[in-house]
């Protein structure tokens, strides 16, 4: 077996092993245990009102799954990286970027946990459309800001040091009616040999942002094909129609939690309502049950996105010779499996296969 499919095999055992071990938890630490009445009744004991109980029982049950998930994510994000070559991580950075993300996550999570436990607290039975809302809008909010405010915790930003290429990006951004602050290149190098670019954020925080790795790998061509098929996620307002489906899937996914909710009875199981901390983790549950079934919608959706944006890319370089080689660099960069198994492909690719896009731009196999 190549190490190519080996490395994804052992990638998607850790994906089912980590989806199987966290519906498992949420199922068990919520029914049948007591495990989350117990904590709930820990929480009220130590803080004073509900809502400094409702925000330590979800630090300490979130916790809890994070140190038991601990030697997988170490597993995953780190043995296997290594072993196939990919991470340049050491031990200790890799602890202190998990310590980062978790402060990141707290800091972000605590007001929106505390907002959804008012919703929850205040309107028991119309508590998903009020929450949906506020999530909407966080998701919103966030993904503007987070260009500003989030990846400058993880990685140093600065502006990229070939101004001609940043003056033909800035350029090509502006023929497709897209505004670009500005073009960063960031060390991605230090944790990975992988490669990535985007266009971050939302109206002023809008930039272009390529990892040193891509720069170091690229020809000037190829860059400007990968920031060509970025472009045309906007020049085919994708990003709208992402926006506007996510805040459908998070309306329908609360609504349909808060009917299997009362479906199943929650009083039934000796809860005081859908407020009560202890039911968070049945919550927890449906919401992981109905994301895992609507995954293969969400991805079949990215990658007809995917696809209109390499063929968006085409048109306006006139060509698809460097994008092509684009694509491949950042396969073997990324060590992407170009012919995954369609069943992998079908449910978890929000990217098709990099053979398909190959295929699909020259209009034959590569
Ligand atoms: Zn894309």
């Amino acid at each position: 077996m190549s190490s190519i499919k080996s490395y994804h095999q052992k990638k998607i055992l850790c994906a089912i092993t980590g989806a199987v071990l966290v519906v498992v938890y949420c199922f068990f630490s919520s029914l049948g245990s007591g495990f989350s009445r117990y904590l709930a009744g820990f929480s009220s004991s130590i803080a004073a009102g509900y809502y400094p109980a409702y925000l330590l029982f979800m630090g300490m049950w979130m916790g809890i799954f994070k140190l038991v998930s601990l030697p997988l994510d170490f597993y995953s994000g780190f043995l296997l990286e290594h072993a196939y070559g990919l991470s340049r991580q050491s031990v200790f950075r890799w602890v202190w970027e998990h310590l980062k993300g978790l402060l990141v996550t707290l800091i972000i999570g605590a007001p929106l946990a505390l907002a959804f436990a008012w919703c929850i607290r205040h309107f028991s039975d119309t508590w998903w459309v009020l929450s949906g809302a506020l999530f909407f809008l966080f998701s919103i909010v966030l993904s503007s800001l987070a260009p500003v405010l989030i990846f400058p915790i993880f990685y140093k930003f600065k502006p990229l040091e070939n101004k001609e290429l940043e003056n033909n990006l800035k350029a090509m951004a502006r023929d497709c009616g897209v505004m670009v602050s500005h073009v960063f290149s960031f060390n991605l190098s230090k944790d990975t040999r992988k490669a990535n670019a985007a266009l971050a954020g939302m109206g002023k925080t809008r930039r272009i942002i390529i990892s040193d790795t891509l720069l170091l790998t690229m020809t000037t061509d190829e860059i400007t094909a990968v920031i060509a098929h970025e472009l045309g996620h906007h020049g085919l307002n994708h990003i709208l129609k992402s926006v506007l489906l996510g805040g459908i899937y998070i309306f329908a996914g609360l609504f349909a939690v808060s009917r299997a909710i009362e479906l199943f009875l929650i009083h039934a199981h000796g809860f005081a309502g859908v407020s009560d901390p202890a039911a968070f983790p049945l919550i927890a549950f449906f919401l992981l049950l109905f994301g895992l079934v609507f995954t293969p919608a969400n991805n079949y959706l990215s990658r007809r996105f995917e696809s209109s944006a390499d063929l968006y890319a085409k048109r306006i370089l006139g060509k698809s010779d460097d994008l092509v080689s684009s694509l491949k660099k950042l396969g073997d960069m990324n060590m992407a499996d170009p012919e995954p198994h369609p069943l992998v492909a079908w449910y978890s690719y929000s990217h098709p296969p990099q053979n398909k896009r190959i295929a699909a731009l020259f209009g034959d196999t590569p």
